[in-house]
């Protein structure tokens, strides 16, 4: 017999954790945040308690409340008796929080697969980020941290994989292969349970820089004729349209070409995609591409991987844009915690704001909307900000977005909208369906899985928590 149990990702766009249970043989595929279920009942200062250990994230529904997978140190920092894993793996789809970040709650012996690449970004989000409860994935803490004792971060067991892998949980064989999303290190898997092939497909898109990659993906699948299918449906409702990278670079060069004073970009650097956009144009342009120490930690890992075929963080062109340090009598302090900014300061290609200021025009800083604060140092007196993001598809992001454009008003700078999304369009998906001929069909990481229609097979329109048996 053969479960699928379904505890995120259900009517809502991420947070996927899906348990499959095959006799002996149980794990997640993926384990990821929530965040609209997040935003409901949190926000910047209503956070889930740490104190309580996994206690907020269990009341609120952001986790389920199943023995055997949660950490020990969290189970009894919330006053629960600790439990042995009581599963055999998580297999992660791709790098992105809303299938990944919750890996952090889980137990230290439950194995945690995925791409080689993924990897990378996970290890450069870990380095860079401060700790917190909700950001553990590669490694931890144990809770509660007592001041002034030094406790090494316990590691997480990874197994790493690539397309033509085979993995191997219990009695299951699952097959990743790549797909194409915003974000490298993408795969979409065939799991060969007892019962016949299930294909789940993570996130992918067929309109991007890589089609060939989802092509794949389907080929194989196809072949595999299988019993069901998982599959993502973020813009189901979608027709399809004209978006692509190319598109997002011609617009952008365009911009950035006729712009007098400051270019500011702003792209999700996680998307090696887009980086490669922005660098061929600053190229192109005659301009330094100005990057932040946060950037810095995931160019560097991306270049460790050669098929990426991406600079450094010190190659050709790039420059780091040094972070604002107290000056005065204060000087000699050794303020600067951050080990990754402590690390790379005697890099040679290290700009101030200040230097940018005179020459305003030889450069185009990626600068995220956090990091806003940053343009009174820049002081730009006008120019182009390319906002190479999502629109707002939020409440919480249209207050961000409006106080966004405040800033730019405040310094002169020209609105520019230049993007290309991760999520194939509904027809794709509806295409994909056709093709690789399912017999279940379950839609997830959509709002609105009733977006699946006219389709030979059964469409299981999912409950959260319900137990389908194949
Ligand atoms: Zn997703």
């Amino acid at each position: 017999m053969v479960n699928l149990i379904f505890y995120g990702g259900v009517k809502e766009i991420g947070g996927n954790k899906i348990l499959l249970e095959d006799g002996d043989a149980r794990f997640f595929l993926d384990f990821g945040v929530s965040f609209s279920r997040r935003s409901r009942y949190f926000e910047e200062y209503l956070p889930p308690r740490s104190a309580n250990g996994l206690g907020d994230f269990l009341a609120t529904n952001l986790i389920p409340d199943i023995r055997g997978i949660y950490r020990e140190d969290l189970l009894v920092h919330m006053g629960r008796e600790p439990e042995d894993p009581e599963i055999s793996a998580v297999i992660l789809s791709h790098a992105h929080a809303d299938h990944a970040n919750y890996v952090s709650f889980l137990h230290k012996d439950i194995p945690i697969y995925c791409g080689e690449t993924c990897k990378y970004i996970l290890d450069a989000v870990n380095e860079q980020s401060k700790r917190n409860i909700e950001n553990e994935v590669v490694d931890f803490k144990r809770r509660p941290i007592i001041p002034g004792k030094r406790e090494e971060p316990i590691k997480r067991k990874f197994k790493l994989f690539r397309t033509g892998d085979n993995i191997t949980i219990d009695s299951v064989d699952i097959e990743p292969i790549h797909v194409d999303h915003s974000v490298p290190g993408s795969y979409g898997f065939i799991i060969y349970t007892s019962k016949g092939p299930i294909v789940y497909t993570g996130d992918l898109r067929m309109h991007g820089t890589n089609p060939g990659l989802t092509r794949d993906f389907i080929e194989r699948a196809k072949e595999e004729r299988p019993i069901a299918i998982i599959t993502e449906g973020t813009r189901i409702n979608e027709k399809r349209g004209e978006e692509s990278e190319e598109k997002v670079y011609v617009k952008a060069k365009e911009e950035l070409k006729n712009a007098r004073g400051l270019c500011v970009v702003d792209f999700n650097f996680k998307d090696v995609d887009r980086f490669r956009t922005f660098y061929r144009v600053s190229r192109e342009l005659d301009k330094f591409l100005v990057i932040s120490f946060k950037h810095a930690c995931f160019l560097e890992r991306y270049h460790l991987d050669g098929k990426l075929k991406v600079p450094d963080s010190k190659g050709e062109g790039i420059l780091l844009l040094k972070p604002k340090m107290r000056t005065g009598t204060y000087a000699d302090y050794d303020y600067i915690s951050e080990p990754y900014i402590k690390s790379r300061l005697n890099y040679p290609n290290i700009i101030t704001a200040e230097e940018i200021s005179k020459n305003p025009e030889d450069y185009i800083v990626v600068l995220n909307y956090w990091y806003f604060n940053t343009l009174i140092d820049l002081k730009p007196e006008k120019g182009v900000y390319v906002h190479s993001l999502s629109e707002p598809f939020n409440e919480e992001m249209e207050i961000s977005f409006e106080r966004m454009m405040e800033w730019l008003k405040l310094f002169n700078l020209r609105y520019v909208h230049a993007h290309c999304s991760g999520h194939a369009y509904g027809e794709d998906i509806l295409n994909m369906i056709k093709e690789i001929r399912p017999k279940k069909i379950f839609p997830i990481h959509t709002e609105n899985p009733e977006g699946f229609k006219n389709l030979d097979g059964e469409i299981v329109i999912v409950k959260e928590g319900e137990k389908y048996t194949l």
